[in-house]
């Protein structure tokens, strides 16, 4: 059993309105023995665009503009109360999901040391400064036709690539085809479509001994598989992957340890075994 949920929002996440209090409670309801709260922290990450403007807004780096900015005094201090109020009943830990972008990079190695962190999330949810959540992020392969999702998701690959290259400061990478997600007309694809970038991704991840993210944000998206799929997983254990953190992405109680048992079912059908979880970025092996 996944008895951890190493990846969820609450209201100090700029997409999420739910009280921490809230989300623990529905852990502990569920019989979880472990909530990581990973609050958004996406740097330069723009503001809404404004009406009739073509682009989004201005960068804002972590400033109140930031629609994914951080209060992270704010955030520490909630989570102090909240770990020593329920201690009796579920661990609880710190941790934060950092977007990546190449301007966060020295902002993120700083506050990465000032605060006690126990787990941190890199994930890519910007690619060349547009989210693929947006159209205007797909806009740009339209004048390609059919080929604008396969470029767009094409992108994003090397994109992750290039921030693996050039940043190390995490524990694990999460929902590597978030952008399966938003991608016009395609809701699914093939690992040999991608293989190229994705081995060159998962042998990064394995070289750095980093872990891949198990998202079961997937389901709850109606995918009907985890982030990333069962493909990617498979090639990243023949590749010699071990490492697997596991994360519903929950921005809200009823989503805590979404699908977690057809999740288990599908890593232990993989060969897997474990799942790292983490404590002051250690990492701990525990039985699936
Ligand atoms: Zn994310
Ligand atoms: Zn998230």
């Amino acid at each position: 059993m996944i008895k951890a949920d190493c990846h969820l929002h609450t209201s100090f996440s700029g997409d999420s309105t739910a009280p921490m209090e809230q989300m623990i409670e529905q852990a502990i309801r569920l019989g979880l023995s472990r909530l990581c709260f990973t609050e958004h922290l996406d740097w330069d990450y723009p503001a809404p665009k404004p009406q009739g403007a073509d682009s989004a807004g201005e960068a804002t780096g972590n400033g109140p503009q930031n629609p994914l900015s951080l209060d992270l005094p704010a955030y520490f201090k909630r989570f102090e109360e909240l770990s020593t109020h329920y201690r009796s009943q579920i661990e609880l830990r710190f941790g934060i999901e950092l977007g990546m972008i190449e301007s966060g990079y020295a902002a993120y190695h700083t506050l990465l040391q000032r605060y006690p962190f126990d787990f941190v999330i890199a994930s890519s949810h910007l690619v060349d400064r547009l989210d693929p959540y947006y159209p205007e992020f797909w806009q740009s392969y339209r004048q390609k036709g059919n080929e604008a999702a396969r470029l767009g998701v094409e992108r994003y690959f090397a994109s992750t690539l290039e921030h693996l290259i050039a940043y190390q400061n995490f524990d694990t990478y999460a929902h590597l085809d978030y952008i399966i997600r938003y991608a016009p007309g395609k809701r699914s694809y093939s690992y040999a479509e991608y293989a190229d970038s994705l081995d060159a991704i998962l042998k990064r991840l394995i070289e750095l001994e980093k872990a891949l993210e198990v998202n079961t944000g997937g389901y709850k998206y109606g995918l009907g598989v985890p982030n990333p799929q069962p493909e990617v997983l498979r090639r990243y254990r023949e590749l010699g992957g071990e490492l697997i953190t596991s994360g519903s992405d929950a921005h809200a109680p009823e989503h805590i340890a979404y699908d977690f048992a057809i999740c288990r079912e599908l890593l232990s059908s993989l060969g897997f075994r474990y799942y790292a979880v983490y404590d002051k970025r250690s990492r701990n092996m525990w039985k699936l």
